[in-house]
């Protein structure tokens, strides 16, 4: 059922130049697992500590012995990490590039000097506004400078930060800001995505008028666009009124190395998002080791990671992970495809971004239009190409592989969760032989294991749950407020593992293929059937731009499969296709996973993040549209309402 994958072996100019050579990852990854203590204790004098750790690793995933502590001796400051220890080297280094949502507006250059006076004086301002350690700090900011330098402000004075993604309206700024209990808020007069404004002190004002909310005592409203806004003192303050004139040295909390960095909510692509707990050290550990080494980063390089600061991906790999490593880092306000598809292309060429880390769904989004949009730009300085947020379509890697980087450059593709701080699964671009469509390999420490329904441990090659044996310093530590669901979601389910929640199938040379949600996962007589493979299949006829397959009740099958398809543009739909695209999955993968229906769709339904969420998909597919649960993460929700009236009857 599975062809032998293309290998894309290391290039010449990587295995000459890069930082960790096939024969460093495979002794490195060795020790990682045979001596965790002397090699993470290594690792962690990447790091500044204002008292080092003299204890390393300290973990258990048994219940009756359950614990994750890392460096747990050790204190440090993570806004340190990523500013003062800079400001000697490389004061006048950019650290930040701020690139408007329109390419009319001028673009922002920060050095690591400028940050670290502005994170200093909002951390004065904020401590003047009577939070401390241990607050709780919300941050609905749109993708400006200020979103970064509010995480590192509240990290130097050891307040919690819980940013909510700037598309979330009111109703999901409440239930967080109610869990987390904040006690502030740092929002702006307006967003702006796409030339269009989004009315975010307007949607904090309706957030605060709903229970559960009383903790916050301050708004302070950054001025993006100068719109005129309602404030309601003394509640609401302006940003520059209580931060201008604050001195600009602070004195950095000193924090212990299992004291809380961050909270940050799941996507919600399974169910009610959840409120992960990250801690200081070994989160900052981690995502700033992983983002050397999968990266392979030089001093000179510009970077880019296309995600929200809303998302795991935003915090680890465009604050922390880059920051910590003094690289200089791209921030984009605005969305691939406008002023038009040839956006993200253009920004390379402006900055000369010579790594690009983005998202499967804007890579097919792009793909969608054709090649013109990119061939009208040179990207000649792009070295490294990365993706995460789903399992990418093998078509669409070749396209990013081919057309983006013009076969130049390695993609990397890594798997890893809002759970596990950073990246667990990924290439290592000197290292690693690529084959489109694998997340490749694990990272150093990280012990995947492959296990049946049973549990029962599959070796060598075979498919099943994604399951980790052993913990990273970059896991999370608990649901914030919940300890038992914590402990009931991720080690009940497969005791004495961390359980991933993603099915996955391991290949004859060990690599790992991400096959989708465990949930998702369809029975089609008997035979297990990835959402991704079928998905892939599709995608990969010349007329699909993107599909998201799920099961049905099925009398004989037990399961049939459901498909849901998008054209690329400019394509029609017809009977003849439906007909054609069901043969040509038949003729990839086999009969048994050929789609029993197959349905139009315009537009899938997606997190705000971009994941398609196949659970509301199902309950489509099973005639259940009243059923479809949590839709608060919806970007879109009308896309349901069509695809509900357009449903192919089973
Ligand atoms: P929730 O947990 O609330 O349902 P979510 O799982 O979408 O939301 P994230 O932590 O943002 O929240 O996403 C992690 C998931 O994304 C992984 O479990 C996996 O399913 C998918 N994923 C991320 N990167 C990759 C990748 N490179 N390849 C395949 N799947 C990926
Ligand atoms: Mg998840």
């Amino acid at each position: 059922m599975n062809p032998p994958a293309t290998v894309y072996p290391v290039k010449p100019a990587f295995a000459a130049e890069t930082r960790i050579t096939r024969d460093e990852y495979q002794r490195l990854y060795a020790q990682s697992l045979q001596q965790p203590d002397v090699f993470w204790g290594k690792v962690a004098e990447r790091l500044d500590w204002m008292k080092a750790p003299t204890r390393i690793k300290d973990t258990s995933f048994e219940l009756k012995d359950f614990r994750i502590r890392w460096f747990d001796d050790g204190e440090l400051n993570a806004s340190v990490n990523c500013l003062d220890r800079h400001l000697e080297t490389r004061g006048d280094k950019t650290a930040l590039i701020f690139e408007p949502d329109s390419p009319d507006a001028p673009a922002q250059r920060i050095s690591y000097r400028e940050l670290h006076e502005r994170v200093c004086k909002l951390a004065n301002a904020l401590r003047a506004l009577g939070v401390g350690k241990g607050d709780r700090v919300t941050i609905y900011l749109p993708m400006i400078p200020e979103a970064a330098i509010a995480m590192l402000a509240c990290a130097r004075i050891g307040a919690v930060h819980m940013v909510v993604f700037g598309g979330f309206a009111a109703n999901s700024i409440a239930d967080r800001v109610s869990d987390s209990g904040s006690k502030l808020i740092i929002t702006a007069d307006e967003g702006l995505r796409a030339g269009r404004k989004v009315a975010l002190k307007a949607n904090v004002d309706a957030a605060l008028k709903l229970p559960g909310t009383n903790s916050v005592e301050t708004v302070l409203v950054v001025r993006h666009t100068r719109a005129a806004v309602d404030m309601q003192m003394p509640r609401d303050r302006w940003y520059d009124a209580v931060v201008d004139d604050q001195p600009a040295q602070c004195e950095p909390e000193r924090m212990n190395a299992e004291d809380p960095l961050f909270i940050l909510y799941t996507s919600g692509s399974t169910g009610k998002p959840k409120g992960v707990l990250h801690t200081t050290g070994g989160y900052l550990v981690y995502v700033s080791y992983t983002h050397e080494a999968v990266f392979d980063l030089r001093e000179d390089d510009v970077y880019w990671c296309t995600a929200d600061v809303g998302w795991v991906t935003g915090h680890s790999y465009i604050v922390y992970g880059p920051l910590a490593n003094g690289a200089t880092a791209l921030v984009f306000e605005g969305v691939p495809t406008w002023p038009d598809a040839s956006r993200f292309w253009q920004v390379i060429d402006k900055h000369r971004v010579t790594i690009f880390y983005t998202a499967p769904t804007a890579i097919r989004a792009l793909m969608r239009e054709g090649e013109g949009p990119v061939a009208a730009t040179s990207r000649k300085s792009l070295r490294l190409l990365g993706t995460v947020g789903e399992p990418i379509n093998p078509e669409a890697w070749r396209w990013y592989y081919e057309v983006v980087g013009n076969s130049r450059c390695p993609i990397v593709d890594t798997w890893w969760q809002t759970e596990n701080g950073g990246i667990l699964i990924s290439a290592l671009p000197g290292a690693t032989d690529l084959k489109p469509g694998s997340a490749t390999l694990p990272f150093f420490g990280v012990q995947p294991a492959i296990v049946d329904t049973h549990g029962k441990r599959i070796e060598a090659e075979g498919e099943g749950n994604l399951v980790i044996l052993d913990s990273w310093p970059g896991q999370m530590r608990t649901v914030y407020g919940d300890h038992q669901r914590f402990i009931d979601t991720y080690f009940r389910t497969y005791p004495g593992t961390y359980f991933t929640g993603d099915g996955c199938r391991r290949d004859a040379d060990g690599y790992y293929w991400i096959t989708g949600r465990v949930d998702d996962v369809i029975n089609v007589s008997g035979h297990r059937i990835g959402t991704a493979e079928v998905e892939s299949a599709l995608v990969s006829h010349d007329k699909v731009a993107e599909a998201a397959v799920v099961g049905f009740p099925h009398d004989i099958k037990g399961q049939g499969i459901y498909a849901y398809v998008t054209l690329i543009a400019g394509e029609q739909p017809s009977e003849a296709l439906r007909a054609e695209l069901v043969k040509h999955v038949r003729a990839e993968i086999g009969p048994i996973a050929a789609p029993d229906h197959l349905q139009w769709a315009p537009g899938l339904p997606k997190t705000r993040s971009g994941k398609i969420m196949r659970r509301i998909l199902r309950k489509i597919a099973e005639n259940a549209p009243d059923q479809l649960g949590d839709t608060s993460t919806l970007a879109d929700p009308s896309v349901v309402d069509s695809l509900v009236q357009e449903r192919r009857v089973p």
